[in-house]
C-alpha cells in the first residue's frame, strides 16, 4: 500500500508490511467471508500471526518481539486490514497492550522506581504473548461518556491485599470469549475522593478469573468477526503485577500522546485500499473465479475509478503525514491534522466502498464477493470511540477557534 521507496519506509517497516501483505493475501483473505458470515472470532488467523511473530509486533526486540514503533505498527496493520477487517481491528486491541505499555510509556514521565517496576511487570505480559501466543483485548467502552474521554470510567478498581478488586461492565468488548486477558481501563477508587480521569488504571484481567462473565449476543452490520459482546466483572481479584501501565500513566498518555487514539484507523485505511483494488480488478475482468468480462471501456466507470483514486490518494497522504509526526506533546497543528486524518480515513473508507459498489454494479454486492463486506465493515469506522468522526469534527472546530482555557465571557 505504501511503497517503501516512494514513502521512504525504514527497513523494519518495509519488512513488516511485506510480511503482513503476504500472510494477509495467502491466509486471511480466503478466510474472511467465513468469520463474517458466522460472526466468529478469527482464531486461526491469530495462530498464524503468533507463528509469524506478529502477536509481538510492538514487543521490544530485547523481549523477543519485532520492536515496531507506532508508525511501523500502523503501516503493518493497514496491510492486514486490506485482507481482513475484523482481524486488523481486533489485532489493534491486542497490540495496544504492548504499544501503550512499551514505546508510548517510554516517552512518558515516571520516577525511577516506578519505571523499574513497570519494566519488570511488562516483561511478564510480553513473555505470555511472544512465547505462549496469549491474546489481549482492550475493553474501555461502557455506554456512558467515559469512552469519549468526557468522564471517569465507571468500572472500578479497589485496592485490596496484593492487588485489586475489579467491578463493572464493558460493552462492545471485541475478542470477548476469545482473548486470554482483558486489558481493562477502570477508575481507582479512593476513599473520600470523587472519581477522576487522572486515576484511570489499565489492568490485564485474566479471562478465566473468578467473577468474569461474557454476556449478550453479537449480530451487527459489519466487523462481525470482532465478536464485541459485553463483559461483566464482579469482585474479580487481579494481582498487582497485572497492571499494564503504572497508576496515573494512562491519563498522562491520553493527554500527552493523543495519537494513541488513531490506532483504530489503519484497519479502515486497508479497507479503502481493498475496495479500490477490487474495483480495478473487477472492471478489468480480472477478479479470480469470475468470467473475464471487461467493463473498463465505459467513461462512467473511468470517472468513478478516478474519483476513488483521488480519494484514496488524499486519504493515504494525510494519514501517512499524521502517523509520521505522532509524538509526545504534539503541537496544535499536529493535533488538528490527526483529527483530520482520522475523520478522512473513517469517512472515505465508506465513501470509496459505496462508489465501488455503484460502479461495479449488481453482481458486486453478492456475498460471494468481498465488496459488500468491505462496505459493511467500512461503515463501522466512524463510530469508534474515542475519536468518532463526529467527535473529530467537534474538536477540530473548537480547538481551531479557541486556545486552551479561552472563553467568550
Ligand atoms: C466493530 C466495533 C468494535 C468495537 N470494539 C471495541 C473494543 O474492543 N473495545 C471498546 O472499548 N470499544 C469497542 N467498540 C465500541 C465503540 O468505540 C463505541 O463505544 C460503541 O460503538 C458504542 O458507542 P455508543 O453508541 O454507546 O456511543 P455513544 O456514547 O452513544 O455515542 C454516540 C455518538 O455520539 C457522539 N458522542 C459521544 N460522546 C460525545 C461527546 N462527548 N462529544 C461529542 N460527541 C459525542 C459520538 O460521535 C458517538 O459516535 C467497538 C465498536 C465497534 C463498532
Amino acid at each position: 500500500m505504501f511503497d517503501p521507496k516512494a514513502f521512504r519506509l525504514t527497513e523494519k517497516e518495509s519488512k513488516l508490511t511485506s510480511m503482513a501483505r503476504d500472510i494477509g493475501a495467502a491466509k486471511f483473505a480466503p478466510r474472511a467471508a467465513e468469520w463474517d458470515r458466522d460472526a466468529v472470532f478469527p482464531m486461526q488467523n491469530y495462530r498464524d500471526m503468533h507463528k509469524a511473530g506478529l502477536l509481538g509486533v510492538c514487543v521490544p526486540e530485547e523481549n523477543g518481539g519485532f520492536g515496531a514503533d507506532y508508525r511501523a505498527y500502523m503501516l503493518t496493520a493497514a496491510e492486514i486490514g486490506r485482507y481482513c477487517g475484523a482481524t486488523a481491528l481486533t489485532w489493534n486491541m491486542h497490540v495496544c497492550s504492548c504499544l501503550w505499555s512499551g514505546p508510548l510509556s517510554d516517552d512518558l514521565e515516571m520516577d525511577a522506581e516506578t519505571r523499574d517496576r513497570h519494566l519488570a511487570r511488562r516483561v511478564k505480559h510480553y513473555d505470555r504473548i511472544v512465547q505462549d501466543g496469549k491474546i489481549y483485548a482492550q475493553p474501555f467502552s461502557e455506554g456512558g461518556a467515559a469512552a469519549a474521554g468526557a468522564a471517569p470510567f465507571s468500572t472500578q478498581a479497589k485496592r485490596t491485599d496484593g492487588g485489586w478488586l475489579i467491578n463493572g461492565k464493558k460493552i462492545f468488548a471485541s475478542l470477548s470469549g476469545s482473548a486470554d486477558y482483558y486489558g481493562v481501563l477502570c477508575g481507582e477508587v479512593k476513599e473520600g475522593e470523587k472519581p477522576s480521569r487522572k486515576d484511570t488504571m489499565y489492568i490485564a484481567v485474566p479471562a478465566d478469573a473468578k467473577g468474569v462473565k461474557v454476556v449478550g449476543d453479537w449480530d451487527p452490520l459489519g466487523m462481525r468477526g470482532t465478536v464485541s459482546r459485553t463483559l461483566i466483572f464482579e469482585d474479580v481479584f487481579v494481582s498487582d503485577d497485572e497492571q499494564l501501565m503504572p497508576r496515573g500513566v494512562y491519563y498522562q498518555a491520553a493527554t500527552r500522546w493523543p495519537h494513541m487514539f488513531m490506532t483504530l484507523s489503519p484497519t479502515y485505511m486497508g479497507i479503502a485500499q481493498a475496495a479500490y483494488d477490487f474495483t480495478v480488478k473487477y472492471l478489468r475482468g480480472e477478479w479470480p473465479g469470475l468470467p473475464p468480462v471487461k467493463r473498463r471501456m465505459f467513461p462512467t466507470k473511468q470517472i468513478a475509478v478516478a474519483q476513488m483514486r483521488l480519494m484514496l490518494e488524499q486519504t493515504k497522504s494525510i494519514w501517512f503525514q499524521a502517523i509520521s509526526e505522532a509524538c509526545a506533546d504534539p503541537s496544535k497543528d499536529q493535533m488538528l491534522r490527526a483529527y483530520a486524518a482520522q475523520y478522512t480515513v473513517m469517512e472515505n473508507a465508506n465513501e470509496i466502498s459505496q462508489l465501488a459498489i455503484r460502479t461495479c454494479g449488481g453482481q458486486s454486492m453478492l456475498k460471494s464477493l468481498p465488496l459488500e463486506r468491505l462496505y459493511r465493515d467500512s461503515r463501522c469506522g466512524a463510530l469508534m470511540l474515542p475519536w468518532t468522526a463526529e467527535i473529530c469534527l467537534d474538536r477540530m472546530g473548537r480547538e481551531a477557534l479557541y486556545n486552551p482555557g479561552e472563553t467568550d465571557d
